[in-house]
């Protein structure tokens, strides 16, 4: 049995750092120059087979939708016992997710460092971080902000459509353009976030907002979602997309739990996740990894890392984009 090493797909740096052999790469690869053949085979790779991980993310608000949530006649009038329900599913499904994870990963340390871009464990002792620790500190503001925030723009979306105050278009209605918009979002989230990002690294909003996030350099499962409260109304308001263009609760819901569950990629800390018969997953993100290191570069997620090739801000892992992204960052005093 043969079980996958880092040493095969990158190297360690003398300080234990890990980063991989190849740059990162311009997603989608095909438009930078527009490439049609790349683009049938890409679009549909890309949309459709989305590996493990992938199926999960998408049968998630499916299957919520089907079985776990309240039908349009309840949601018609705001109610305890329905937000608290959809309050509770979402909490234990982070809890479920993203423990996972940790468990997995740190908990457990099943792996050690193998595919860990930084060696160091999550802080246990450090000033910067509720009670000193770095866990604790990413539980607070997933679990008490996080979820509340996300079951908050879920509760009004599903209480607006069943009060008809946006347009609801059906599956059966409208078949091929409700799977082109459900297709679609996830490019659409990736992009807002780019924009919503660019906003946050404004120094008033990052210093009072979103340097919380930003305290995690080292990122662990948890870091993914641990926002200052205005973070988590900016995330997740592309929601209000959905408001607009004519959609369904499955395109909303999957729209909300693709923004809550994805982060897990660009913090988990490691590249794959091995399993005991040799086998590896890919699970990391080293697009936002360099971005939790170096700041002001791949502020899109890696679906949409186009975004930072036009303005300029896309680091693919090189020294000699490194080299760039320090000399360009001029005040790196608010980052400390
Ligand atoms: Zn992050
Ligand atoms: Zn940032």
């Amino acid at each position: 049995m043969k079980t996958v090493k880092d040493t095969d797909y990158g190297i360690r740096d003398k300080r234990g750092h890990w980063s991989p052999f190849k740059k990162l790469t311009i997603n989608p690869e095909y438009l930078l120059p527009f490439h049609f053949s790349k683009f049938l085979f890409k679009f549909i790779k890309d949309k459709f087979i989305f590996g493990f991980m992938g199926y999960i993310f998408i049968a998630m608000p499916i299957l919520c939708w089907l079985f776990l949530s309240p039908d349009l006649d309840t949601v018609k009038n705001f109610e305890i016992g329905w937000i608290l329900f959809i309050f509770i599913r979402n909490l234990a499904i982070i809890l479920i997710f993203f423990g996972f994870f940790h468990l997995r990963l740190y908990t457990f340390n099943t792996q050690g460092n193998e595919f860990k871009y930084n060696p160091k464990p999550l802080d246990k002792d450090n000033k910067k971080f509720f009670f000193n620790n770095q866990l604790i500190d990413n539980l607070f503001y997933t679990l008490c902000w996080g979820v509340p925030i996300w079951t908050f723009y879920e509760v009004l979306t599903l209480w607006a459509y069943a009060n008809n105050f946006i347009n609801y278009i059906t599956w059966e209605e409208a078949p091929i353009y409700c799977l082109i918009v459900f297709l679609l979002v996830t490019t659409f989230q990736g992009a807002q976030f780019y924009f919503v990002h660019r906003l946050l690294h404004w120094k008033p909003l990052y210093k009072y907002v979103h340097a919380v996030h930003h305290r995690n350099v080292n990122t662990g499962p948890f870091s993914g979602l641990s926002f200052h409260p205005i973070e988590h109304l900016l995330f997740f308001s592309g929601i209000f997309l959905f408001w607009i263009i004519p959609s369904n609760p499955i395109i909303a819901m999957w729209y909300l739990f693709f923004s809550a569950l994805s982060p897990i990629g660009g913090h988990s800390g490691y590249e794959k996740m091995i399993f005991k018969n040799g086998k590896s997953m890919p699970s990391g993100d080293y697009n936002h990894y360099l971005h939790h290191k170096y700041f002001e570069c791949n502020y899109a997620g890696a679906g949409v890392s186009i975004l930072d090739e036009i303005f300029g801000t896309f680091h693919d892992g090189s020294d000699g984009a490194t080299k760039k992204i320090m000399a360009r960052i001029k005040d790196k005093a608010h980052y400390l």
